[in-house]
């Protein structure tokens, strides 16, 4: 039996162990041996130092905008082999759709995060947050807060259930960040997880040292992590415990991130009776939580919380839901829910189930007997899904995880006493309402908001593109307070900046523009012969700016801005409302007006590589501007950012002023500039959509 190797140091290193010595893994359907583990002679400390010295400088050297390109052709390549990686995931009791659920999810995250990387981020390595904050009157010392990669290894244990997506949705965001990955599967679907990496150093596509795998334990590994290191963890509460407290982790404050244990719940609005689209919602929410993955999602619904008038109902519904799956050998298609991961898994389940029994009463299934079909029920970690119900009073519902096809039905009496109940589980990655009725909903989200991470308020009205009570998302926050671990990954941006270490640098605008590579407002700004619109994203520099103007505002002008637009709104038109208005001294010209004049002031008309004005942001309109004023504006490269092809984005600062100095409004213009001038395809046009150019 062959045991898996480690991808360490830049290559595939076998363990050096007798193949007794290593543990096996299971079959989770036949109980066959598949592979064996051992991490032994397998160096940790030199893993993580390859991953420091080779990994980290790789991708530093990379823009946000290049890792964001490799990640994208890295989903490309993982895409050709779903159907392996499907294949594999049989052998772990996954059915296709469980399948789908990893690999799919999996490389979707890839995929979110090379898009959020083109859209949001620079194409530079460095990321500034939040704006400029002024440190001195003079404006010669100002503060700005920025975000670089931190220079360690982003160490990631995996839990056993998605030995696809669980290493990939760690992965992409840190990637990302700019940090490299040493990812450690857990034991019984480390095999998966195997084939995943070999896939991906097959492709070719990282930079050395980007990703390194343990296969098997981590041994001494969390001994030698160092400051700038991280630790994610997806798994039990009680490993998480022990993580957190690793001398190692204190004494270096290695940042550390947990997922663990969480009785997350699901709660039936009082409206949502039996003949109302929500109450099927529900049934047919439940069902699906308690079997897809046979139950082992850390997201599942473990208390399904529903008014006691209904829970009658709801048992019987999902009863008969729940008959109807087949359940048995996951290549079979027709088999709705296949088995645990392994029987260990199932003997864990089945512990947990007996102290949920000693408080509850089974509404279904049976715990000791499952009928399966192409498979032998005993050799197989198979177990029927099991419906309890008991009173919310005790506490074992609320704090023992079965991790598999198991829910109790709990009930409540009034609105305050769901919300109670569901606070009882201290803590969860997601809690879901069912619901039509708008009071409820806003009193049990901010009722219990605080004891989750995610919250999924289903009905009619969102149902047909609801993404369901378990999906993480990776555009949204994965992770939750208390029991759950305190942790969170995803949520798109935030995922990327776990990994990166925001500092505050104050310094002079002049200094600022150096360091971020963005025009600083104070900076030095160089007016030239030549037009900045006239220059190509090749000649174009960050400070090249044109000021132009002045140009007079008449009475003339607003008269007739306001009749073009009809917009007649009384400060542009009645003097005497105007002057009665706290803000004005009389008729003021529109804001419309005097942006539009910018433009006619800064404009170059004749065609170039200016290709189109896509946007203003953070428009001010900060002194009125009254018949007689004169506007000059200046306006200044801030910020180019190369996009792939023929074209890129340049952030330009807009200050316009009139004749006594004092800004009428700051504003951002974004245009989409050529790459070169005359461009190799003259014809090229550039699609222009809400979402921005394509
Ligand atoms: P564990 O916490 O035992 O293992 C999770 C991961 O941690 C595995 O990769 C495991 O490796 C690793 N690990 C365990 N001990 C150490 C250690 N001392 N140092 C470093 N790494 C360690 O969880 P299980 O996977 O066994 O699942 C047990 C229970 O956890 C489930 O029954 C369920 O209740 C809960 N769980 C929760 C999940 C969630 O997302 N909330 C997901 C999965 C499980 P190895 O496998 O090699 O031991």
């Amino acid at each position: 039996m062959v045991v898996l190797s480690s991808y360490v140091q830049g290559r595939w290193v076998v363990p050096d162990v007798d193949e007794a010595d290593a543990a096996p893994v299971r079959d989770a359907v036949t109980g066959e041996e598949i592979a064996r583990l051992s991490t032994t002679g397998i160096d940790m400390a030199a893993a993580l130092e390859h991953g420091r010295a080779v990994g980290g400088p790789g991708l530093r050297a990379l823009t946000f905008h290049q890792r964001a390109a490799l990640l994208k052709a890295l989903a490309s390549t993982l895409r050709e082999h779903r159907d392996e990686l499907y294949a594999l995931s049989t052998r772990s009791g996954a059915t296709r759709a469980d399948a789908r659920f990893d690999v799919d999810g999996g490389i979707g995250v890839l995929l979110t995060y090379a898009s959020r990387g083109r859209r949001e981020l620079p194409n530079d390595n460095v990321l500034l947050d939040g704006t400029l904050e002024a440190l001195g009157r003079g404006g010669t010392f100002v503060g700005q807060h920025i975000w670089t990669p931190r220079h360690g290894v982003a160490v990631q244990i995996n839990a056993f259930n998605f030995p696809v997506w669980g290493p990939l949705e760690k992965f992409a965001p840190a990637f990302l960040a700019g940090v490299p990955s040493l990812v450690k599967p857990a034991s019984p679907t480390a095999y998966i997880t195997h084939r995943l990496v070999q896939l991906i150093v097959g492709s070719g596509l990282l930079p050395a040292g980007a990703l390194q795998l343990i296969t098997g334990s981590a041994g001494d590994l969390l001994d030698h992590l160092t400051d700038q290191d991280l630790l994610g963890f997806t798994g039990s509460a009680s490993t998480a415990r022990k993580l957190r407290a690793h001398p190692a982790v204190v004494a270096a404050g290695v940042r550390f991130t947990a997922e663990a244990d969480s009785l997350n719940c699901s709660i039936l609005g009082p409206d949502a009776v039996p003949g109302t689209p929500e109450f099927d919602l529900y049934v047919n929410a439940l069902t699906t939580e308690m079997t897809v993955k046979a139950g082992q999602k850390c997201t599942a619904i473990r208390r399904a919380i529903v008014p006691n008038s209904m829970l009658d109902a709801v048992g019987e519904a999902v009863s008969e839901r729940l008959a109807k799956i087949v359940i048995g050998n996951p290549a079979d298609p027709s088999v709705g829910m296949g088995a645990l991961a392994g029987l260990e898994q199932r003997e864990d389940v089945r512990r947990s189930l007996k102290a949920l029994l000693d408080v509850s009463t089974v509404v279904f299934g049976d715990p000791d007997h499952v009928e399966v079909i192409g498979a032998d029920a005993d050799r197989g970690a198979f177990m029927s899904p099991i419906l309890l119900r008991a009173n919310g009073d005790r506490a074992e519902p609320h704090e023992v995880e079965a991790f598999g096809p198991i829910s109790t039905l709990i009930g409540y009496e009034k609105v305050a006493d769901a919300i109670a109940l569901a606070i009882r589980g201290k803590g969860s990655l997601v809690g879901s309402l069912i619901t039509h009725d708008q009071d409820v909903a806003r009193e049990v989200v901010l009722g219990i908001a605080p004891w989750h991470g995610r919250m999924l308020v289903l009905d009619r009205a969102d149902a047909g593109e609801s993404t369901g009570h378990g999906s993480p998302l990776p555009t949204l926050v994965h992770g939750g307070p208390g029991r759950a671990g305190g942790g969170e990954e995803l949520g798109g941006l935030r995922g990327v900046q776990h990994h990166m270490q925001r500092s505050a640098v104050q310094a002079s605008p002049q200094m600022l523009t150096a360091i971020t590579g963005r025009w600083t407002a104070g900076a030095d700004r160089r007016v030239t012969d030549v037009h900045p619109f006239r220059k190509s994203l090749a000649e174009l520099r960050i400070g090249d700016t044109v000021v132009a103007g002045p140009r007079t505002v008449t009475v003339a002008d607003i008269d007739h801005f306001a009749e073009f637009t009809g917009d007649n709104f009384y400060a542009h038109t009645d003097a005497v409302a105007a002057a009665a208005n706290p803000f004005f001294d009389g008729r003021v010209a529109h804001g419309y007006l005097v942006v539009s004049f910018a433009a006619g002031l800064f404009v170059d008309p004749a065609p170039g590589p200016v290709l189109a004005n896509y946007g203003l942001d953070n428009l001010r309109f900060l002194t009125p501007t009254y018949p007689g004023d004169e506007l000059t504006i200046t306006l200044t490269a801030k910020a180019i950012t190369p996009r792939d092809g023929d074209y890129g984005e340049v952030r330009w600062d807009a200050d316009l002023t009139k004749q006594d100095g004092a800004s009428v409004a700051k504003y951002d213009v974004l245009t989409m500039v050529a790459e070169r001038w005359p461009m190799a395809a003259p014809d090229q046009t550039v699609a222009i959509s809400s979402e921005g150019p394509k």
